[in-house]
């Protein structure tokens, strides 16, 4: 089955790495890389057709406007709740295990950064003035809102729009092919990958940053297990255990590719063929999570802002404490889910309550080991909402999530 081809891949990639970093040929891991990357771009290159021509399909499968405002109300409390208590859980790991503690740095008081977008030219920014330029570019968000518009079109079309619903589902059969064919080539991105990072980053790059690592790492798997696992089995009334299996394939891409919006097929694949979730949830609430839900680039960005305030000597207040709950909030909201985004919007939360900006170098000698497990919990929460949301609109195939089996 492909998830043990995926698990092995991880494990010989890790000690291969680990061989190549020891006997000083960090080059090879370097070369190694070029097959991990193949792998990505090839999961990228069906992101844009798979987005669009789900949700069109899952808009043409949903006729009733009022349960699609509902869901789209029920999603965003989900995906905004969870991920303020995961800012919360980094922020006490930050406080309890103290890992910036005896760094002893000093530094310049910082500037503040201009934020950006403002709030309205963000929500405006949603709607694409042209489509085609959105999906040239990969703007989920437009193409989101063009696929909703454009399914809706299709519905109220009538009997003249049922050529374009029928085009829309062959295609869709199409794209998910194409998806399998990308995810069967898993194992030998994922090797690549992990020989790559574990060949690149010794033990004397490590050690030091232990602690925070420690720290990100518990608090993913906490929050993992905690929120998520207790709310599938409370709220959802389903077995836990089945949705942690049914997600092991994207949660591996995820690990290795840190982008959760590269692990979006087969995030999509997941959720369908292993935990019976209908495509037209889905197919909403997956590329919506993948672009706006980041439950461990918020955990991450709580824990390393205590990290800096710790190494820097800086006294944090409780007033500073829910700044940075509010801005990780949205930082995370506006983080891309690439490789690294989370590191670009620590500034932001660093900035809001004063600490110094150099804290940011520090942790990016780490970056990709944070970025690892960062990644997996964004991507595990994106799976929760749709498992939960499915689940309360009725549309979770209950034999499907209860049979054990994997893509
Ligand atoms: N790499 C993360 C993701 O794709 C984002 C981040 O850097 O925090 O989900």
């Amino acid at each position: 089955m492909i998830w043990q081809k995926i698990l092995l891949a991880l494990f010989v990639g890790t000690g291969l790495g680990i061989i190549l970093n020891l006997t000083g040929n960090q080059a090879i891991a370097g070369s190694i890389k070029l097959i991990g990357t193949a792998f990505v771009s090839a999961i990228k290159m069906i992101i844009v057709p798979l987005i669009f021509v789900s949700l069109v399909c899952g808009m043409t499968a949903m006729t009733d406007l009022s349960r699609m405002g509902r869901i789209g109300i029920k999603t965003v409390a989900f995906y905004l709740g969870t991920t303020a208590f995961a800012i919360i859980i980094g922020l006490l790991f930050g406080t309890l295990l103290q890992p910036g503690a005896g760094l002893n740095l000093t530094a310049a008081v910082t500037e503040a950064v201009p934020t950006g977008q403002s709030f309205g030219e963000t929500v405006l920014g949603i709607i694409p003035v042209n489509p085609v330029a959105a999906a040239a570019n990969g703007n989920v968000l437009q193409i989101i809102f063009f696929a909703i518009a454009f399914g809706l079109a299709t519905n109220l079309a009538g009997d003249r729009g049922t050529p374009v619903r029928d085009l829309f589902e062959a295609l869709n059969s199409v794209v998910i092919s194409l998806a399998e064919l990308v995810i069967s080539a898993a194992p030998y991105g994922v090797f690549a990958l992990m020989a790559w990072v574990a060949g690149t980053y010794g033990m004397d790059v490590l050690l030091p940053m232990s602690k925070v690592i420690f720290a990100v790492y518990i608090g993913c798997i906490l929050h993992a297990v905690l929120v998520y696992g207790s709310l599938v089995a409370i709220i959802a009334r389903l077995n836990p255990i089945r949705f942690f299996q049914g997600i092991l394939e994207p949660q591996m891409v995820a690990f290795t590719s840190t982008s959760s919006s590269g692990t979006l097929p087969v995030t999509m694949a997941a959720n369908s063929k292993n935990l019976g979730v209908d495509n037209k949830i889905a197919s909403f609430t997956l590329p919506l999570g993948a672009t706006i839900n980041m439950d461990g680039t918020a955990l991450y960005q709580g824990v390393t802002a205590l990290f800096v305030a710790q190494a820097y000597g800086v006294d944090l207040t409780m007033g500073n404490h829910i700044t940075i709950v509010l801005t990780a909030t949205l930082a995370s909201i506006g983080t891309a889910g690439v490789p690294g985004g989370g590191l670009i919007m620590l500034s932001l939360v660093l900035t809001s309550v004063g600490l110094p900006l150099e804290g940011i170098a520090i942790i990016a000698g780490i970056d990709r080991i944070l970025d690892m497990a960062r990644t997996t919990l964004n991507v595990t929460g994106d799976c929760a909402c749709t498992v939960l949301i499915a689940k309360s609109e009725d549309e979770l195939n209950l034999d499907t999530y209860n049979t054990p089996h994997a893509l």
